[in-house]
């Protein structure tokens, strides 16, 4: 096969590597971008995306039960509500299958080109692709890793037979009676959350003391609760020792000694995702690495001139809109233009019931960092479309320097909170001070209401509560 020489060879096509192709096309840089499976990534085909529809069918299916069984202040009456998990499958396939055709679309419009096949290095300058029709060697001048991340295997509990990942989870086709979850992050939660409103009985274990770890406990209080109001059981500070030895349940020790047996059809492991720092021939290079990371400096170059790594293989957060904004930037970068990571914040947003968004710093955080500071909380309780909505659990937080009101950060909990994180990123990235986001006039009757009066209530004066 001949030879391809480019200026840029992106490896890895998730939301870090085909961003990062697709505005190098923009920017007429001559791009090949190398992809193993399927484009789009993690994010698009068995992570952000997918999982987002089945929780947002979940909800669906839950609200209609709650209906059927009369728990309705609405009046909305419905009749033996069953749910076919393959339909609801195949639904989010062809969601999943437009957005990867979009993708490849939006490369070959970029003038990108696309090599189906799992890449090597063999040196600094040139990597060879195991496609389908042989070998393809590529020469760049620029290659970029994002070659992502996988789930973490616990030694005691392989993936394989009824142990699954977050891959099986989202690949189910009937809802599994019960479910044991392992891990309370994330994706431990946001799923553990859907398939208990889809029926299965849940269990959560987490070795930690708390659920969400990265999230303080205000603002995980509220998922707590809806937990348990879902009949979840979630033990904490226990560790896993593995199936029971006819496969039946997930064995556990609670903190306080104590063994549990718990019934599982299916053992759904969450316990993180590690960087894929193996099998594209790292051993060929010599990267410096940050712990499990590779290490990138803030225009995402590694320590080897002329590569450039983005996305979850760099470290945390591991998240898809850093990945996109890194791969963003690097391209800018390759084609000449003066780019440095200079962001203030980045996002983050837990899809769980209810949704939790967190931009900046906490309280806690801003305190530690030595910043005097005012806090400012409002209540959904005491926000008009909250009610319409039957969504009065939650609040929006606002951290602000004492001396100057500037904004240092923004959390909140609830139901469609999700959408809310545009407008607190906005606030952060443009050095916001309170009176800017009280003195911006809020729809109404609308949730970011609750924003401008968390604003007012550090200024010290609310007008809703
Ligand atoms: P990835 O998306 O992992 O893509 C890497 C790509 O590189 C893959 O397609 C892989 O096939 C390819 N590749 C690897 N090695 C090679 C090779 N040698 N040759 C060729 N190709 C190769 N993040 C959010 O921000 N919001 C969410 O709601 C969210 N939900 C999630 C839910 C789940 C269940 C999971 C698992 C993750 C979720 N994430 C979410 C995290 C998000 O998916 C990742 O942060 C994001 O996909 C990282 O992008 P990336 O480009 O770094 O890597
Ligand atoms: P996570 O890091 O969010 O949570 C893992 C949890 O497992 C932690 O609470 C940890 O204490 C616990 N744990 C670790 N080892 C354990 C053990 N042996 N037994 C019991 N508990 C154990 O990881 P995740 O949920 O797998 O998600 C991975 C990453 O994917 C996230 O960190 C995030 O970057 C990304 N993600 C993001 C979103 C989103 O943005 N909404 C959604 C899903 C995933």
């Amino acid at each position: 096969m001949k030879e391809i020489t480019c200026k840029l060879l992106v490896i890895g096509a998730g939301p870090g590597g085909y961003v990062c192709a697709i505005r190098a096309g923009q920017l007429g840089v001559d791009t090949v971008i190398v992809e193993m499976a399927k484009p789009g990534g993690t994010c698009l085909n068995i992570g952000c995306i997918p999982s987002k529809a089945i929780i947002h069918a979940a909800d669906d299916f839950a609200k209609t039960v709650a209906m059927a069984a009369g728990r309705n202040a609405m009046g909305i009456k419905a009749d033996n509500p069953a749910i076919d998990l393959a339909k609801t499958m195949a639904w989010k396939d062809g969601i999943t299958g437009r957005l990867t055709m979009g993708v490849s679309s939006l490369l070959k419009k970029a003038g990108v080109k696309i090599v189906v096949g799992r890449a090597k290095f063999r040196d600094g300058k040139t990597v060879a692709v195991e496609t389908e029709t042989g070998e393809q060697v590529i020469r760049a001048e620029n290659i970029v890793i994002a070659t992502g991340s996988a789930p973490v295997e616990l030694p005691m509990l392989p993936f394989g037979g009824k142990v699954i990942s977050s891959t099986g989870a989202l690949s189910l086709t009937e809802v599994p009676e019960r479910l044991a979850v392992v891990g309370a992050g994330y994706i431990g939660l946001e799923l553990g959350l859907a398939f208990a409103k889809l029926g299965s009985k849940v269990t959560i274990v987490e070795a930690l003391d708390r659920i969400l770890p990265l999230y303080d406990t205000q603002l995980t209080q509220p998922v707590a609760r809806r937990l348990a109001a879902l009949g979840v059981e979630v033990l904490l500070g226990t560790k896993v020792k593995g199936p029971s030895s006819n496969g039946e349940a997930l064995l556990a020790e609670t903190g306080s000694g104590e063994e549990r047996r718990i019934a599982a059809d299916r053992i759904l492991v969450t316990v993180g995702r590690k960087p894929v720092t193996e099998g594209w021939g790292r051993e060929e290079l010599e990267l410096d690495m940050d712990g499990r990371f590779l290490r990138i400096d803030e225009q995402c170059r590694t320590s080897m001139r002329g590569i450039y790594a983005i996305g979850d293989v760099t470290g945390e957060p591991m998240l898809a809109h850093r990945a996109m904004a890194q791969g963003e930037m690097v391209a800018e970068i390759i084609s000449g233009k003066r780019r440095s990571w200079d962001k203030r914040a980045i996002p983050a947003v837990c899809f769980t019931d209810p949704e939790i968004v967190s931009v900046g710093m906490s309280p806690d955080e801003a305190k530690a960092a030595g910043r005097e500071i005012k806090i400012g909380q409002f209540p959904f309780s005491a926000n008009g479309r909250a009610m319409t909505l039957s969504a009065e659990e939650g609040f929006v937080r606002v951290v602000a320097r004492a001396d100057n009101h500037l904004v240092l950060g923004i959390q909140g909990v609830g139901a469609g909170i999700s959408e809310l994180s545009a407008a607190f990123g906005i606030a952060v990235e443009m050095g916001a001070r309170l009176e800017d986001i009280a003195g911006t006039i809020h729809a109404h009757p609308t949730q970011s209401e609750a924003f401008a009066e968390s604003a007012l209530k550090a200024l010290g004066h609310a007008l809703h509560v």
